[in-house]
């Protein structure tokens, strides 16, 4: 008989994800500017320095009135006002306006004291530079309210949050011209295989081109990492053990292929045997056989070989950990049925199709197009099936 790993075997893909986030060294931070920022996670939380708008204003070009004033307007009957001053963007009107009076204003001027509603310019007639004439009441809706953004003191961007575009203008606009990030990880990158060969160079029978380290290094970029490429390593515990000695002082080692169960699996052997293994197999598919271990106090993540696998438990399991952003399922109408398989969650490729996705033609690990032509992982929960008709929950890729 022999005797039970020492290691859990066969986990959940979030218990992968938390024992790879346990093994990861806590990040450090730098203070970058704002130009710099694009992707990085933000290491504190950011409140509004000032508030937004800093004074109810206008949001579009015409005339600041009070709105009680204006009630009666139609085309055919139009109320005169008297404009008695201007307010711009940073030139505010500064007296009062009183009954039957308005101000020209532009958008983005603060309103002035006295007047409460907005006409756009598109409904007013000018009868010379000092008459206005309104063929419709005026609207109180045309108003941006002070704060309506954000207050002063308001905290509005969380720690954790990746920079995007979006967040980098309103960090901006919250009046923060720096923002403390989290220090990118350094992460280590192999692939093996005797069959593996850079793409590019000639391709002997039964040889395949190295896509799986093209595509992890640009997912590894995409979470912000700084990447040491260590090329491609061949399947002997020598190599594998210079290539595993050569990792250290990164935050984390990723390998591809040579976890499984085959004899030639030398990475699973020599971690199991000379490192230390965290858990052995995820129960998912693509991508049962991953491996988390350590090699010198180096956490390993053991990505499969098989390339819609080694892409896809990146997906699932290493980029949540790296990033901290747990997987965010939307919900769609699937329009073909889904196969599930017992003790396995199922990420089965899905193309959309109008509100529905379809099951991507072709399932199997080995097939990369799979992964380019679709656009979404459909999850199919353990030991169940989806019918055609019913919601399911799936991952944008
Ligand atoms: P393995 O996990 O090493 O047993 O490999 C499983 C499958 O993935 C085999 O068909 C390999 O040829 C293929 N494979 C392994 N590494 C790579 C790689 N770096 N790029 C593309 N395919 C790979
Ligand atoms: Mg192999």
């Amino acid at each position: 008989m022999t005797a039970a790993p020492a290691f859990p075997m066969f986990v959940s893909v979030s218990e992968a994800t938390a024992h790879l986030s346990a093994l990861l060294p806590e990040p450090g931070v730098d203070r970058v500017p704002l130009s710099g920022a694009l992707g990085r996670t933000l290491a504190e939380a950011l409140a509004a320095r000032v508030s937004h708008p800093s004074a109810t204003e206008s949001a579009l070009d015409g005339i600041a009135c009070r709105e009680a004033d204006t009630l009666a307007a139609t085309a055919d009957q139009p109320v005169p006002l008297r404009v008695v001053g201007e307010s711009r963007a940073g030139q505010p009107f500064a007296g009062k306006v009183g009954e039957g009076e308005c101000v020209r204003i532009y958008t983005g001027a603060p309103l002035p004291l006295g007047t409460d509603a907005i006409c756009p310019v598109e409904q007013l007639t000018d009868q010379g530079p000092d008459l206005v004439l309104l063929r419709r009441p005026a609207r109180p809706g045309d108003v941006r309210p002070e704060g309506q953004d954000f207050h002063a003191g308001d905290v509005v961007l969380t720690e954790g949050v990746p920079l995007t575009p979006a967040r980098l203008a309103l960090a901006a606009a919250l009046g923060h011209a720096e923002v403390t990030v989290r220090r990118p990880y350094r992460v280590a990158l192999l692939s093996t295989g005797d069959e593996v060969v850079a793409p590019g160079q000639p391709l002997r029978p039964g040889q395949v081109y190295d896509s799986n380290r093209v595509g992890l290094s640009a997912l590894l970029r995409e979470c912000g990492c700084e990447v040491l490429d260590l090329g491609h390593a061949l399947d002997s515990v020598d190599a594998l053990h210079a290539a595993l000695d050569a990792a250290g002082g990164a935050d984390l080692l990723l390998t591809s292929g040579g976890v499984s169960m085959g004899r030639y699996d030398f990475m699973r052997d020599l971690l199991i045997e000379r490192g230390t293994v965290t858990f052995w197999k995820v129960r998912m598919r693509p991508g049962g056989p991953a491996l988390l271990g350590r090699w010198a106090g180096l956490p390993v993540f053991g990505l499969p070989g098989n390339p819609v696998s080694s892409l896809v438990v990146f997906g699932l399991i290493v980029r949540p950990a790296l990033t901290g952003q747990p997987l965010r399922p939307v919900r769609l109408r699937a329009g073909t049925e889904f196969r599930g398989v017992p003790d396995k969650t199922v990420y089965a490729r899905g193309v959309l199709r109008g509100a529905e996705v379809h099951a991507y033609r072709q399932q199997s690990s080995g097939v990369l197009r799979s992964l380019s032509e679709s656009d979404v992982l459909v999850i199919v929960p353990e030991g169940q099936e989806v019918p055609a008709g019913a919601d399911v929950d799936v991952l944008l890729l």
